[in-house]
């Protein structure tokens, strides 16, 4: 049943995405409640309302199951089991099943090789032996990552010899894991698609990143690859959402190896920071196209409308004081997006701004100066 402006929208987590989320929905009428058990939420501060509690509070789960319409995520590692709890409610898009897949670095993995699609050569590690008897297709350089609760390439290490992968599974405390071998890049993609309840799908257009110590720094649109790798890279993305039967915005992030091959690196069952540029160059923004498809609305048009770089702003930048923000607002083709954290680390992501040109070349350059300016 389409849920029209009025409704209530139910949103899990309180960071940056369900803050972007927030401002999407409102705009378009809706009401928007914020579950998150920190009290000070990016999202929170915009939402309607702000229920601060556990994810496995099944007293407060309750009430906010009651109050809303519709209930979505923009934290993939919401427990399952909470997804289940909500549906008693009101529809959870997307479903617990959807969610959990991209939980677990292993089965996710498994996954997307059962949908005949390569994932990079990984084993699962889980005891010492494991690394010993991992397959010979994982060679050195390899990179040992936690199969769970990773993100921004936290629990992460590289290992150049199985002594080095023992010390870095001690290191990372001996909770399960994968050996990935460690590829050597073109670049990488990102794919961020939209499916619906009658399980259509929508794709942007594909994103071009580059990571710096693990964590995106700039997203390019279009990317620079042939039309025939992105048109591959949005079909495996599709494969994969049909597979999941997955409804709202997921994202599919990819490697594409000096060979030329396409693998996939891993999924996010919600919006992705690689989409943060749908917001001011596309027709449609990534959290549009989410309200849309969890309220059974129609397809917003995905049609990129200028080439635009999207730079992230870390807490790296703010040293003493603020950046210098009018360095960045004196361009007139680029625009700001702050999250309202209070507290600047090093690492976390505190905004990011999209520089648009009418031609790719020139927004690189001008989105690369105004980076030097913020420094
Ligand atoms: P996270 O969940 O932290 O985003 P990723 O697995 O996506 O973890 O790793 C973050 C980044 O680290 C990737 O986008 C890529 O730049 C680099 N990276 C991760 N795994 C590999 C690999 N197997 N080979 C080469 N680079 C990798
Ligand atoms: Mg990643």
């Amino acid at each position: 049943m389409t849920l029209l402006p009025g409704s209530t929208i139910g949103m899990l987590g309180g960071g940056q995405l369900g803050r972007m989320f927030t401002v999407a929905a409102r705009t378009l009428g809706y009401r928007v409640i914020i579950l998150e058990p920190d009290f000070q939420s990016p999202a929170a501060q915009l939402a309607d309302d702000h229920l601060i509690a556990a994810y496995d509070d099944e007293t407060a789960l309750a009430a906010f199951g009651q109050r809303c319409d519709v209930i979505t995520t923009e934290f993939e590692n919401i427990p399952a089991q909470t997804l289940e709890f909500l549906a008693q409610f009101c529809p959870v898009r997307p479903s617990a099943h959807a969610v959990q897949m991209a939980q677990d670095r292993r089965v996710e993995k498994e996954f997307v090789r059962a949908c005949g699609l390569l994932p990079v050569p990984f084993a699962a590690i889980h005891t010492v032996a494991d690394i010993l008897a991992a397959p010979s297709s994982i060679q050195f350089p390899a990179i040992l990552k936690t199969a769970r609760m990773g993100y921004d390439g936290k629990g992460q290490m590289t290992v150049h010899s199985v002594a080095e992968a023992e010390a870095a599974f001690a290191q990372l405390g001996g909770v399960a894991c994968v050996l990935e071998q460690r590829v050597e890049l073109a670049c990488e993609i990102s794919v961020i698609l939209a499916r619906s309840v009658g399980g259509e799908v929508r794709c942007f257009p594909v994103a071009e990143n580059e990571h710096r110590n693990g964590i995106l720094h700039q997203s390019i649109v279009p990317a620079r690859v042939d039309a025939a790798l992105a048109q591959a890279a949005q079909a495996a993305a599709t494969r994969l959402a049909d597979k999941l039967d997955f409804v709202g915005v997921m994202a599919v992030e990819f490697f594409v190896t000096r060979q030329g091959e396409l693998l996939v690196n891993e999924m996010a069952p919600r919006t992705h920071n690689s989409g943060h540029y749908t917001l001011d160059a596309c027709v449609t923004s990534q959290f549009e196209q989410q309200v849309r498809m969890v309220c059974e609305l129609p397809f917003g048009d995905t049609r990129l409308l200028s080439p635009v770089v999207m730079v992230n702003m870390l807490g790296d930048l703010w040293h003493d004081t603020h950046p210098d923000w009018l360095a960045l607002l004196q361009s007139p083709k680029t625009k700001l997006h702050l999250y309202g954290k209070h507290e600047a680390r090093p690492g976390r992501k505190m905004g990011h701004y999209c520089t648009l040109a009418s031609e790719l070349d020139e927004a690189l350059v001008a989105a690369d100066r105004i980076f030097q300016q913020l420094q």
